[in-house]
C-alpha cells in the first residue's frame, strides 16, 4: 500500500512526502483506513512504528480549518511525548493554513499555553493534568472536539492518569471518535476501552515472526551522528565487500548517500522517488560489483534479490518486526552465513527490544571499532601482502635501497615500518609500485599476441595468481600455462590471456565465481 491509495487530501500528501515517508508502515496500514471510516480504534504499537502518523494522519484529513475550535485531543503521558507528538503533527499540518497545533504540559508558563490557545488550536496535545487546568479555567473548551486520542494509554493508566482522563472526554461530545495506542493490551485498557469506546476495532500485534538462524546478528551502540562513521569502520576491520544500508525514509537515504561517498566508498541509493530505469542501473552496478554499498528503503528494497551480500545495516531501527527479518534475509543468502548490524542508541533501545522479542532473536552487542582497530586490520592485511611478496622472491633492487638506508644508521625494522606507514596512507598507488616492480618485474604490456583483462576481484578478497589461471583454465578452458603476466591490486587483477581466446574467456568468467566472488571482466582500458 502507498499514500497516494488513502485518498488523502493534496497538502497532506506533500507534507508526508517532504517528510521522506514512501510508504506506509504496518501499523499506519493497518490504523488509517480504520479510522478514517470514523470507526474507534485500539491500536497496540509501540513507539518507533509510525504510530503518531497512524492517528495523525487521519485527524489532519478529517479537520475542518474553517471552523476555530479545538476539534482533535491528543492525551499523552509525558511532556517529552507531547512535545515529540506535537512536532510530527505540525510537519503533517505545515501546509495548511489555519491548523494551530498546541502542546500543553506542566512545567511550562500556562500564560504562554493560554496565549497560543486563544489564537486559534484546532489540535491540543497535552498532559492530562495540564489539560484539566486549563479547562478548569476556562480556556480550553471542547464542545466541538472530533476526535479524542489516548496516546500511550497503559503508561497513562500506569501513572495514575485514568479519572483525568475520564473528566477529561466528559467535557467532550459524547459522541466523538476515540482512538487509543498502547503497547500492551491489559485488563485495565481493556476496561477502559470498554467503558469509552463504541465498538471499537481492535489492531493487536502480529505473531512472531520467524527468523533465518544463519544470520549473526550485532548491535552496536552509537550515538546518530556517529553511525555512518561506525559503517566506515566495520567495513575496513571485517573486510566487508558489498553492503546493504536500511534507512526508515528516502530523505535519511539521500543524506546518507552523500556521506558514505564522501567517505570514500563506491556508494548508490534506491528509493521511490528514483526512477524505474535509475534504480536498475544502480542495482546492475551492485551485482556486478562496482558498488561497496547500496543504501535502500524497506519498499525499495523489496524486489531486490542479490547474493554475496557480505552484510547488512539497520542505520535505523526499522519500524516493524517483520521489516527487520526482511532486511537482513537480504545477506547470507542461498546456504551461506551473512552478518547484520544494527545501530540503536538511547530511547531506541526499547523498540529494539521489541523486535528481538517479537522476531524471536537476540543481538550481541558489539563495540564500535576504535581508529586502533581500523589501523591494526589495515596492519593485518599489509603484511599478509607482504609475506606474499617476500615468497614471491625478487627483491633484489629493492634491498640494496633498503641497504643504502641501513647505513645511514636506521634498523630494518624502522625501515620496514616506515615502508608500512607509506604504504597506509596511499595503498593503491604504492601497492601498483610494489607490484610492477616485485616477483616478474614490469608486467609485458603491448605483446600484440597476449590482450590483458581485467577483473573485479583483488587483494582484498585475498586472490592469489593460482586462483586466477585455476578460475580461467577451468572455465575456459584455455591452457593455464598460456596464461601470462598477473598483477594483483588491492580491488582488481590484471591478466594476460592469448589475444585470440580473450573475447570466450571475457564471456564464460563474467558468469562465474572466484573464490565465492562474482567476478566481472572485461578488457582493460588502457591498452589499445
Ligand atoms: P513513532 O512510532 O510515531 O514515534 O514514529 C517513529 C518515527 O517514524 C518518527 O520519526 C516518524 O517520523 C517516522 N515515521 C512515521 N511514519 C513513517 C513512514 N511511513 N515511513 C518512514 N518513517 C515514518
Amino acid at each position: 500500500m502507498l499514500f497516494n491509495e488513502l485518498g488523502l487530501r493534496t497538502e497532506l500528501e506533500t507534507a508526508v512526502s517532504e517528510m521522506g515517508f514512501e510508504a506506509p508502515t504496518p501499523v499506519q496500514q493497518k490504523c488509517i483506513p480504520i479510522i478514517l471510516e470514523g470507526n474507534d480504534i485500539m491500536g497496540q504499537a509501540q513507539t518507533g512504528t509510525g504510530k503518531t502518523a497512524a492517528f495523525g494522519i487521519p485527524a489532519i484529513q478529517m479537520l475542518d480549518e474553517s471552523q476555530k475550535s479545538v476539534q482533535i485531543l491528543i492525551m499523552c503521558p509525558t511532556r517529552e511525548l507531547a512535545v515529540q507528538v506535537s512536532g510530527e503533527l505540525m510537519k503533517l499540518s505545515k501546509h495548511l493554513e489555519n491548523v494551530g497545533v498546541v502542546p500543553v504540559y506542566g512545567g511550562q508558563p500556562i500564560e504562554r499555553q493560554i496565549k497560543a490557545l486563544k489564537k486559534g488550536a484546532r489540535i491540543v496535545v497535552g498532559t492530562p493534568g495540564r489539560v484539566i487546568d486549563h479547562l478548569n479555567r476556562g480556556t480550553l473548551k471542547l464542545d466541538n472536539l472530533k476526535m479524542a486520542v489516548l496516546d500511550e494509554a497503559d503508561e497513562m493508566l500506569n501513572m495514575g492518569f485514568r479519572e483525568d482522563i475520564e473528566e477529561i472526554l466528559d467535557h467532550a461530545p459524547v459522541e466523538i471518535q476515540k482512538v487509543m495506542f498502547s503497547a500492551t493490551n491489559t485488563p485495565a485498557i481493556r476496561s477502559i476501552m470498554n467503558k469509552q469506546m463504541r465498538d471499537p476495532q481492535m489492531i493487536t500485534i502480529d505473531k512472531q515472526v520467524s527468523m533465518d538462524p544463519d544470520i549473526e546478528q550485532y548491535l552496536v551502540e552509537v550515538r546518530d551522528s556517529m553511525r555512518s562513521e561506525a559503517i566506515s569502520r566495520l567495513m575496513d576491520v571485517h573486510h566487508f565487500q558489498l553492503g546493504l544500508i536500511f534507512c526508515n525514509t528516502k530523505r535519511q537515504v539521500d543524506d546518507l548517500l552523500q556521506d558514505i561517498r564522501a567517505r570514500g566508498f563506491s556508494a548508490d541509493a534506491i528509493h521511490g522517488d528514483i526512477s524505474q530505469g535509475g534504480r536498475d542501473k544502480v542495482m546492475k552496478s551492485f551485482r556486478n560489483g562496482d558498488l561497496d554499498l547500496l543504501i535502500a528503503t524497506d519498499v525499495a528494497a523489496r524486489g531486490i534479490d542479490v547474493s554475496g551480500v557480505d552484510v547488512v545495516f539497520n542505520f535505523d531501527i526499522p519500524q516493524d518486526p517483520e521489516y527487520y527479518v526482511h532486511r537482513i534475509g537480504r545477506t547470507g543468502r542461498a546456504g551461506r552465513s551473512g552478518t547484520a548490524i544494527t545501530f540503536s542508541a538511547g530511547r531506541k533501545r526499547k523498540n529494539l527490544k521489541f523486535i528481538q522479542k517479537q522476531a524471536g532473536v537476540k543481538l550481541t552487542p558489539i563495540p564500535m571499532p576504535s581508529m586502533k582497530d581500523v589501523e591494526a586490520s589495515r596492519a593485518e592485511g599489509m603484511m599478509s601482502d607482504i609475506v606474499e611478496i617476500l615468497e614471491k622472491g625478487g627483491l633484489s633492487s629493492w634491498i640494496e635501497h633498503v641497504e643504502t638506508m641501513a647505513e645511514h644508521g636506521y634498523s630494518p625494522v624502522e625501515i620496514a615500518a616506515a615502508c608500512m606507514k607509506l604504504q597506509a596512507g596511499g595503498e593503491e598507488e604504492d601497492s601498483k609500485a610494489l607490484s610492477q616492480n616485485g616477483a616478474g618485474g614490469p608486467a609485458k604490456r603491448g605483446d600484440s599476441s597476449m590482450k590483458s583483462l581485467y577483473l573485479s576481484v583483488g587483494k582484498k578478497e585475498k586472490i592469489r595468481p593460482g586462483d586466477i589461471v585455476g578460475a580461467i583454465a577451468g572455465e575456459s578452458g584455455v591452457p593455464g600455462d598460456s596464461i601470462g603476466e598477473i598483477e594483483i591490486f588491492p580491488k582488481h587483477t590484471l591478466v594476460d590471456v592469448p589475444a585470440d581466446q580473450a573475447q570466450h574467456i571475457i564471456k564464460v568468467m563474467n558468469r562465474s565465481n572466484i573464490k565465492g566472488k562474482k567476478v566481472r571482466v572485461k578488457m582493460d582500458e588502457r591498452q589499445g
